[in-house]
């Protein structure tokens, strides 16, 4: 899927992309003048709202103060407090937290330590990672060779040849959109459970699946066929976590709990680029994860760890996540009533202020025409920011996504503009 539906001759939309020159809250400004609600918080990272001047105070003073440390021989008070700080917010539930500058370096180390356990155990044959279809998990590499997401891994599968064994689970119900818990069980008996090394899931997916939430029952499942397997739940909160749905994680609700979780996005809220592997006591028993993973030169980096650190205190000051679980029902009605009686739509999925709506498109005509984008590019002429996300025409939604500082009012905006997008999208739809 492209997002070249903005050169549509037919739709008469805008050739090229606004130049966006700043933003405060929801709300992106460019060259012209024009306003943009953020309807999906960038790439659904901007999860407190652009230009918190606490956060940017923060910034900088940590950059005044020290800008670098090499972590292998340095402690950074930022990283130590940011760390204690997600282990408060976690309820002290994971041993360790190692730090990366993206979600997808964040999956990277995921499944280096995941092989690393099996290795100490001598279970060196377990290089099986198991994911759903559709799912994303990062563009590098290793993340992508576990993503069911073939626009992406397009071209790439030299890079993926010789890695581990992977494969994706992909759903044969049409009704849900991701794999169930029978499904799963088939899978593990034709690999042989013995083989496989993790299991990788999203609880509301995000790029790929458009917000089709993983039941909080099939979740419960997938830990105990990864318990009676010997093989790790790594569940990957890059998009979901830290609030997004109206929780820290999106997994919480469920009471599992996972080996090792990833994150990133939110992490940050955009500020700056930083990621975390979030590692149970169980993973890497006597030894450090953090040195296992080894990592990269700007891990750990001071003025993301204070940037981070700062967006945590002021979703807690802010009490961020209950506004986002207390705005969640009325963006799903509100999202309902709009779609009403559409023909290309399907009722609203997701949770909390990650949402989705689905379309319906058959196949051949979203290969050459998809609407995701369509409907992304009609919103930005109304002055609207969505997320495109799918990876068939089974999965293709738009993501609704603001900012969780998003008040009554501007989702009103937001709903008002949305209904133009579409109404000149079904316009233009035969
Ligand atoms: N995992 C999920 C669920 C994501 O949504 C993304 C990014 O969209 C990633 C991993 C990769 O994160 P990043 O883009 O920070 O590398």
């Amino acid at each position: 899927m492209s997002n070249d539906i903005l050169d549509t001759p037919e739709l008469n939309l805008r050739a090229g992309k606004p130049v966006a020159v700043k933003a405060s809250g929801c709300w992106v400004y460019d060259t012209e003048g024009r306003d943009y609600l953020d309807g999906s918080s960038g790439t659904i990272c901007v999860n407190i709202g652009h230009g918190v001047p606490e956060i940017i105070s923060a910034m900088t003073e940590q950059a005044q103060q020290l800008g670098f440390a090499h972590r292998n021989q340095f402690a950074s008070q930022a990283v130590r407090e940011l760390t204690a700080e997600i282990h408060r917010v976690t309820g002290h539930r994971f041993k360790e937290v190692v730090y990366t500058n993206s979600g997808s370096e964040a999956t990277e180390t995921a499944l280096r330590l995941v092989l690393n356990h099996h290795a100490a155990r001598g279970d060196v044959d377990r290089t099986v990672v198991l994911a759903q279809f559709p799912s994303y998990h990062g563009m590098t590499a290793g993340a992508l060779s576990i993503s069911g997401h073939p626009q992406r891994r397009r071209n790439l599968d030299p890079l993926h040849d010789n890695r581990l064994s992977l494969g994706t689970v992909a759903a044969r119900d049409a009704a849900s959109s991701l794999p169930t818990l029978a499904e799963w069980e088939e899978r593990f008996a034709a690999i042989g459970p013995e083989r496989i090394a993790a299991v990788v899931v999203e609880p509301v997916s995000g790029a790929a699946g458009g917000a089709a939430e993983l039941p909080d029952e099939t979740l419960r499942g997938l830990r105990e066929l990864c318990d009676r397997s010997g093989t790790l739940l790594v569940i990957d909160e890059v998009m979901t976590g830290f609030g997004r749905t109206g929780e820290w994680f999106g997994h919480d609700r469920s009471g599992v709990r996972p080996d090792l979780v990833i994150t990133a996005k939110g992490l940050s809220a955009g500020y700056t680029p930083i990621g975390a592997c979030l590692v149970s006591r169980e993973v890497l028993p006597g030894q450090s994860a953090t040195d296992a993973a080894v990592g990269h030169t700007m891990s750990g980096n001071p003025v993301s760890a204070a940037t981070a650190l700062a967006v945590l205190r002021y979703m807690q000051e802010h009490d961020l996540v209950a506004h986002a679980a207390k705005l969640g029902p009325l963006l799903t009605e509100r999202l309902a009533e709009v779609t009403a009686g559409l023909e290309f739509t399907r009722p609203p999925r997701g949770r909390g202020l990650l949402q989705g709506v689905p379309l319906v498109q058959d196949a051949e005509e979203f290969a050459t025409n998809p609407l995701a984008p369509r409907i992304c590019a009609a919103a930005m002429e109304y002055g609207l920011q969505l997320y495109p996300a799918g990876v068939d025409a089974r999965s293709q939604t738009i993501l609704v996504a603001p900012p969780l500082t998003i008040t009554e009012a501007e989702l009103d905006i937001l709903i008002a503009r949305l209904e133009q997008a579409l109404r000149l999208v079904a316009a233009t739809t035969h």
